[in-house]
């Protein structure tokens, strides 16, 4: 996944008079821009599906590239796991025993049908200054913009403070069991790992003028968790009800929970959120924000931004009902009702104890409660590492002078989480800047505008000449 952040969703709407751009509808010039969109075009044509055992014949491809550029042999390994797989790279620094930072991507793709778009998903077209195809966007372009980026810089000699890992998992769309092992195989060979940079999350947002409008570091990402509701009843003829129906009481616990509001949580993250984007905000809940950092208690600053969807899920866990099913015949009372609730959890809240809480806001012994496991992990929140930001300033700003750069949190889990579950810090940090207009992630006609392409590169290149000069 790339944008889908809950920060973005308050970006929109005004217009900031910033440093222009160029045109926003061309291809790369640079040499190294030049390459990333080579990289990219490449890594589109070959169908990273689920299922289809393609992951292993990207990152041979990546691998090679790799090479060209100076890797060595024993510096690029693939790690098979079933039909798919993660490719780790070691870019040598000058301490090699200190703590590594990673930088990761994925290889993998969401299914895309051929006859629900308009073009073959897997043939790489240029079209007005787009590259169109499944995976243009998440996550090869952020892939090949790092892949791109370390081929420069290793061909031109650089040499980092300590040494580089780059990970791109093969399944973080599907199951992330590569993620896991991958995140275990890094820290387990670097023995520590200082800190992740995630290029599947974050990144820019142009307005509608393709001017910079705000700049995103995804700092957080909300648990995601689906909890099922049984409840059974011995049912019999509906001309002869009685005092219990599985039906109508199942439809009251659901009322009770999309009632409840969970208590308001103002984390750092959210706190740094709202500083740095309280300015740009809506005029109508621009007081509500500010009132926020100043008293975390203020209930009516919290009801404000809680009756907005686009806020709601800044400051609070969000349990909603998605689906429900019951009842066996029309003229049968119903002997058995599930309903599934949808929960998306502030990251520091476990899993279990927000089932405590669904348990008690239904107050119903009779409906069973059970956690649906789908391998997601717990969230927790990456502490605002003031050298990380420093450095996404430096680079970001070489691209957009005095661009707002906001801290942010995602609706949903991306490959960060199995590193930050580890305690190691993670950041998403992608360069690339579009326009949500443009955003066709997991989508039909997903695109990448071709102008991003040369300062992605540049921006990843200056962050890491930055943070390990
Ligand atoms: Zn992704």
């Amino acid at each position: 996944m790339r944008l889908n952040t809950l920060a973005f969703c308050t970006a929109m709407g005004s217009v900031l008079a910033l440093a222009t751009p160029p045109a926003m509808a061309q291809a790369p010039e640079t040499p190294a821009g030049r390459e990333a969109l080579t990289v990219l075009q490449e890594a589109v044509a070959i169908p990273t599906v689920q299922g289809r055992g393609q992951v292993p014949v990207l990152a041979a491809k990546l691998k090679a590239r790799l090479l060209d550029a100076g890797f060595a042999e024993d510096e690029v390994t693939f790690v098979p796991q079933g039909e798919t797989g993660y490719l780790l790279a070691r870019y040598p620094g000058r301490d090699r025993k200190a703590p590594v930072t990673a930088i990761i991507a994925h290889m993998d793709v969401v299914e895309a049908k051929p006859e629900d778009w308009e073009r073959d998903p897997f043939n790489p077209v240029i079209e007005d200054g787009y590259l169109f195809g499944r995976g243009s966007l998440d996550n090869k372009a952020g892939l090949s913009i790092v892949t791109a980026t370390m081929m420069k810089l290793r061909r031109e000699g650089w040499v980092p403070a300590h040494d580089i890992v780059l990970g791109f998992s093969g399944d973080e769309e599907t199951q992330m069991a590569t993620t896991a092992a991958m995140a275990s195989a890094i820290v387990q060979e670097a023995g520590k790992v200082d800190l992740v940079l995630n290029a599947d999350s974050g990144g820019g947002t142009l307005d509608e003028a393709g001017q910079p409008f705000v700049y995103e570091v995804q700092a957080g990402e909300k648990t995601y968790a689906d909890y099922k509701l049984t409840l059974t009843d011995p049912g019999g003829h509906s001309s002869r009800p009685g005092a219990t129906n599985a039906i109508a009481a199942m439809s009251a616990a659901m009322e009770k929970i999309w009632a409840y509001k969970f208590p308001v949580t103002v984390s750092p993250l959210t706190k740094a959120y709202f500083e740095s984007s309280v300015a740009a905000a809506p005029a109508e809940v621009a007081p509500a924000m500010r009132a926020l950092i100043a008293d975390p208690t203020d209930a009516k600053a919290a009801a404000t931004l809680s009756a907005r969807p686009e806020y709601i899920g800044l400051i609070r866990t969000t349990c909603v009902p998605t689906m429900i099913e019951g009842g066996h015949a029309p003229n049968a009372l119903p002997q058995s009702v599930s309903a599934n609730v949808n929960c998306r959890i502030f990251p520091g809240t476990s899993r279990a104890k927000v089932q405590e809480t669904l348990a008690q806001v239904i107050a119903d012994p009779e409906i069973t409660c059970a956690f649906q496991d789908n391998g997601t992990l717990e969230s927790i929140e990456s502490p605002l590492r003031s050298d990380v930001l420093k450095a996404v300033e430096v680079a970001v700003h070489e691209r957009a002078p005095g661009l707002s750069i906001v801290p942010g949190m995602s609706a949903g889990a991306t490959d960060s989480m199995h590193f930050r579950s580890k305690g190691i810090p993670a950041f998403g940090v992608s360069a690339v800047f579009m326009e949500p207009k443009d955003e066709f992630a997991h989508g039909l006609n997903e695109r990448l505008p071709l102008a991003t392409l040369d300062p992605a590169v540049k921006q990843w290149e200056t962050l890491l000449r930055t943070l390990l000069k």
